[in-house]
């Protein structure tokens, strides 16, 4: 089956992340730094700010502003992964979040997320390199 790979594990990393930095970019910068080419993310936390992405299908492009969000928030689950893209790791991650209420909301993390706490685990995985490149029909960078 061409669309399945097997990967091996390599090193697992836990992070703490820091007060008010960027929750998209921290997790970037560790992948970056300990050069994880592949692997699987997982963090959990609060946040001060959160800011998501929606990705429109028919426009191809990505709404920002509408689920740019201003308030403290529960980091219910922040999950995603690690790939190669314009051959440098690149951490593509999705977020849950809820508020005082326990209302959630999620979508595709942008930069623009201040953490209040974070405790983040990444898993590499050893293989193949994954390499993200234009797709065709929906125009994201999708994995080769
Ligand atoms: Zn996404």
């Amino acid at each position: 089956m061409k669309n399945l790979k097997q990967y091996e594990q390599g090193r697992t990393f836990i992070a703490k992340l820091k007060y008010q930095s960027d929750l998209l970019e921290e997790i970037n910068k560790i992948c970056i730094n300990e050069n994880i080419k592949t692997g699987w993310i997982n963090a959990i936390g609060a946040v001060s700010s959160l800011k998501l992405g929606f990705y429109n299908q028919e426009t191809k492009e990505y709404i920002y502003t509408t689920y740019a969000y201003d308030e403290a928030m529960e980091i219910v689950s922040c999950a995603g992964n690690v790939s190669i893209k314009d051959g440098k790791p690149f951490c593509h991650l999705h977020i849950t979040a809820a508020d005082k209420k326990g209302k959630c909301i999620g979508g595709h993390l942008v930069a623009g997320t201040a953490v209040f706490a974070g405790e983040v685990i990444i898993q590499e995985l050893l293989g193949e390199d994954l390499i993200r490149e234009p797709d065709g029909e929906t125009k994201l960078f999708l994995w080769k």
